[in-house]
């Protein structure tokens, strides 16, 4: 049983009602009391204030030929905005979500630098641009979330950005000096986790698995990110599966991700066509036209991809496992060749899939977690938006309205 003073029981209903509302884009008060167990009273009472706040709207629902036609309440998605950024090279993106998770607005922005403190300015003078636009909504731009492809404390500090070459930076103190907004720091596969529960999968026990550089992964545990006592939890593309195997970069031998990540299959596939940098598009086209060489070389490399999978397995206990990597996406029956080779009798999980989201996974998941601390809604459910699902595309989507 729930305890607690009056206030504190009054947050935990509105974040219940809040919760529905969202997830049933209309719903009248008697069917919100009816799911949230909360009395009419109590619905009535919450629903004023969130009236009030200007974070829900009435409307009269239509098609109903028969009695009274309720009021239906839906969030106010353009009472404010957030803004998610995947700050990656060569590029970096951003994304304004309103606060039902609709995408409004994207950008991609080249980077031709990796210097710290020429990106630094860079970010601040896109930061101000976005808060200047959306200013005029109820709440405004209310936050921003950067996902960072690399390692992240819990003190939201950087401690590794490979692509970058960055080192124990205070990316989210150097930002605020110059930024009236609420900054949140996160590691992308984290972000990208939280984007395939909200969006997709609803599991509350999920893996998701980056194989774009290196091998990142993403793990909610009852419904909780896991990040582990740094914070460092899911560097799992380090762990170990060849004894004596390839040399990996962070100083040990045989680590996962130098035989099941994307840049290894790009580099060994290159080597195996005596074609230096052999591009994704030629790779997809060689799975599409049946290649020998490549079909050959990828059965090998989901062998060993199947060998990390396995192990991951019996660590976590998954509900879903997600794989977000390009090429697997074009190659025929990827899951059921992976689902082969995982042959032990102790291994539980109920689902192995590959990603929708792709490399939109960690934009989306900025959006959705600075929705989620904004509502103080724990367990967010969003429609995935059309626009947002993975096409790999570079577009500046203009908003047709603002606020
Ligand atoms: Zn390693």
């Amino acid at each position: 049983m729930v305890t607690g003073d009056g206030a504190y029981i009054k947050k935990l209903n509105r974040s219940l009602i809040l919760q529905e509302i969202i997830k049933n884009k209309m719903i009248s008060r008697a069917e919100l009391s009816k799911k949230t167990g909360l009395n009419k009273a109590t619905i009535s009472v919450q629903v004023a204030d969130l009236l009030d706040e200007k974070l829900i709207y009435e409307t009269r629902q239509e098609h109903n030929s028969i009695g009274r036609r309720p009021i239906m309440l839906s969030i106010s998605g353009d009472a404010g905005y957030v803004l998610g950024i995947d700050l990656d090279t060569p590029n970096i993106q951003f994304a304004v979500s309103n606060l039902n998770g609709k995408s409004v607005e994207q950008t991609t922005v080249g980077l031709d630098t990796k210097d710290y403190h020429t990106i630094i300015p860079l970010l601040i003078k896109y930061i101000k641009e976005f808060k200047e636009k959306y200013s005029n909504c109820s709440y405004g731009l209310i936050s921003t979330n950067i996902a960072i492809h690399g390692t992240v404390n819990k003190e939201e500090k950087i401690i590794f950005v490979p692509k970058l070459k960055w080192s124990n930076k205070d990316i989210k103190a150097d930002l605020s000096k110059e930024l009236d907004i609420e900054i949140s720091i996160e590691n992308n596969a984290n972000l990208s986790a939280y984007a395939e529960k909200v969006y997709n999968h609803q599991s509350d026990n999920l893996l998701t698995l980056i194989l774009t550089s290196g091998i990142g992964a993403g793990i909610m545990i009852d419904s909780q990110l896991h990040k582990g006592y740094h914070g460092l939890a899911g560097e799992m593309g380090h762990m170990i599966i060849a004894p004596e195997g390839k040399p990996c970069a962070c100083g040990n031998h045989g680590c996962w991700e130098r035989y099941a990540s994307e840049p290894t299959l790009i580099e060994e596939l290159s080597d195996l066509l005596q074609k230096p940098n052999v591009a994704y598009e030629e790779i997809k086209n060689r799975i599409a036209n049946q290649d020998p060489t490549t079909y050959e070389y990828l059965k090998q490399f989901i062998r060993y991809l199947s060998i990390g999978i396995n192990n991951i397995i019996n660590l976590y206990n998954p509900e879903t496992i997600v794989l977000n990597s390009e090429i697997l996406k074009v190659y025929p029956n990827v899951i059921d060749e992976i689902k082969s080779n995982l042959k032990s009798s102790v291994s539980e999980y109920r689902e192995i899939v590959i990603s929708e989201l792709g490399n939109k996974s960690g934009l989306m998941g900025a959006c959705a977690l600075a929705i989620s601390r904004f509502l103080d809604v724990s367990d967010l459910i969003l429609p995935v938006p059309e626009e947002q699902t993975d096409k790999n595309d570079t577009r500046t989507k203009k908003p047709e309205t603002i606020c």
